[in-house]
């Protein structure tokens, strides 16, 4: 079992696998994109499934594969699929804009993945379209519909943003009236590649609960497991529930059971600290395994306590991107 120097079980790996995205939402990247990584930067699959493999046997038993989008990767089911052949692995799930994933949809349900975290932060076209800077809305659309009814647990991930989707929060609350898939409103973090800085936020728990209450005034707390980030909630008579993420206010921390790599090798402790190691090179050299597992033994064993203290580590930690974090 990995444990961290407060106590905490780190049981659950978001592996990034691409820094690239076909999207540009305004909030994760500048129009003009990153400066994103050469190819031979990247992880490869086989390097990126080695890694998963050395993590399960230190005890993590839940990945969640994101990017970047995930399905720009051409060789993704390969990685899947060998992920998969892991029986030390309980969880596979992927968050992803639901743009590429149709042609996948059938191989996914084979290797028996089942969540799908699909990103919308807009129910309206036009809106989607600003934000995304992409018009992939009829296919996201008729992707996350498909998802759904073909039995995947799916939650749409909505980013409230101030003066661009607050109108459509009602509006998505209707596909958890008729669906069974969970909305998942999350607080904006100012983690856009350098393009927007903030220190406060309008849209946070608080604010975006009261404006759900004043059109739905009564609706259920649900159980959520104590490693959940978010706070989930059942209106009676929906089929679906939703939650809210409080991403920015981080009341979280304390039961954070999270580790990062990014598509580069770098590996996160926090969110909000700077990468502690890069696994890329150590991966590529020799003993890769003795060595992998010691360093990330080193970090998980130095972890702060919480994202306000990671972030007096970092400097520079707005000036990332999410496409390069993983979200
Ligand atoms: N491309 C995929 C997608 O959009 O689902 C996976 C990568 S994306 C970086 C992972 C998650 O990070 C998405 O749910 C996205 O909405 C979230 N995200 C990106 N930028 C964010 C920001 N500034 N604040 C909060 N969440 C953000
Ligand atoms: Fe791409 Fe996801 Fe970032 Fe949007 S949030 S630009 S889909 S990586």
């Amino acid at each position: 079992m990995l444990l961290d120097n407060h106590n905490r079980k780190i049981n659950y790996l978001r592996l990034a696998v691409t820094d690239r995205c076909n999207l540009r939402c305004n909030y994760c990247m500048p129009s003009e994109g990153i400066d994103f990584a050469k190819k031979d930067k990247l992880l490869s699959m086989e390097e990126l499934s080695k890694i998963g493999e050395l993590l399960v046997q230190m005890g993590i038993d839940k990945i969640r594969i994101t990017g970047g989008e995930p399905f720009v990767r051409k060789d993704l089911m390969a990685l899947l699929s060998n992920l998969r052949n892991n029986p030390g692995l309980k969880d596979i799930s992927i968050t992803t804009n639901a743009t590429l994933i149709g042609p996948h949809i059938d191989q996914l349900k084979e290797l028996g993945i089942k969540n799908v975290n699909v990103s919308m932060d807009a129910i309206n076209r036009a809106t989607f379209e600003r934000i995304t800077r992409r018009n992939h809305y009829e296919t996201v659309h008729n992707n996350l519909i498909r998802l759904i009814s073909e039995g995947f647990n799916v939650r749409i991930n909505f980013i409230v943003l101030d003066n661009q989707n607050t109108q459509d929060i009602i509006p998505i609350l209707d596909l958890q009236k008729h669906y069974p898939v969970s909305v998942r409103f999350l607080e904006e973090m100012p983690f856009n590649g350098g393009s927007k800085k903030f220190n406060t936020i309008k849209w946070d728990y608080k604010a975006i609960l009261s404006h759900i209450s004043s059109t739905y005034p009564s609706f259920e707390l649900i159980q959520s497991p104590k490693t959940s980030t978010s706070i989930n909630y059942k209106i009676a008579g929906h089929k679906g529930n939703f939650g809210i993420i409080p991403s920015f206010s981080r009341t979280f921390c304390g039961s954070c059971n999270r580790l990062r790599i990014t598509a580069l090798g770098d590996v996160i402790t926090c969110l909000y600290g700077p990468p502690k190691i890069n696994l890329r090179e150590i991966i590529r050299g020799n003993s890769p395994e003795y060595n992998i597992k010691r360093a990330i033994e080193r970090v998980i064993g130095n972890r702060a306590i919480t994202g306000f203290e990671a972030q007096k580590e970092h400097k520079g930690v707005f000036d990332n991107s999410m496409t390069s974090i993983g979200g």
